[in-house]
């Protein structure tokens, strides 16, 4: 079994990896087994936070890592994440990439990719809840809601905010028989 990670992590020196008002980003990190899956030419590419919630749910073909713009600029060096559930599992093949050879697969035990999620966006929340609003939005006067979360790629608190409760109630459907299948393993 595979061991998904999902770290938000702010680097000592941000370099040139900083928003608009001049806060530093924190890198985001794909980990599988203690190896970083979403290293590109410069940095690290982003968390897709909607696709990630959705391959909780089911499975598809996803971009689980992102381009900052939003767009799926990673197409073509690398395969979309191939997300299947199944037997209390859920794997992702990844048929080609630029920075590794061959193709990857990984299995990862349900319970546990769904806390990895859930760990994510709880570290995210936290973060956005003591970070000062970005001065240079505030000079434009857009609602707080419409501000930029600056992780993953452009989207606004309000964004977030949609996409955190989708999470949850995902979670709170699909983790809760699988805590009980746990304790029955444990009995027996
Ligand atoms: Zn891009």
């Amino acid at each position: 079994m595979d061991k998904p990670e999902f770290k938000l992590e702010f680097p000592a020196d941000p370099g040139n990896n900083l928003d608009d008002g001049g806060m530093p980003r924190p890198d985001e990190l794909i980990i599988v087994n203690d190896e970083i899956l979403n290293a590109n030419c410069c940095r690290y590419d982003c968390f897709n936070l909607k696709a990630i919630v959705d391959s909780m749910e089911h499975g598809g073909e996803f971009e689980i890592p992102i381009c900052i713009c939003g767009f799926g600029c990673r197409l073509g060096v690398e395969a979309p994440y191939a997300v299947t559930h199944g037997g209390g599992c859920v794997y992702w093949d990844i048929a080609f990439s630029k920075y590794w050879k061959g193709s990857r697969h990984f299995c990862f035990d349900k319970a546990q990719y769904l806390d990895a999620i859930r760990n994510l966006f709880q570290e995210v929340k936290r973060i956005l809840e003591c970070r000062p609003l970005c001065n240079e939005d505030e000079k434009y006067e857009y609602a707080a809601d419409d501000q930029i979360i600056n992780i993953g790629p452009c989207l606004t608190y309000r964004e977030f905010e949609e996409i955190y409760n989708r999470m949850e109630s995902i979670y709170n459907k699909l983790r809760k028989p699988l805590f009980n299948k746990e304790c029955n393993n444990g009995q027996a």
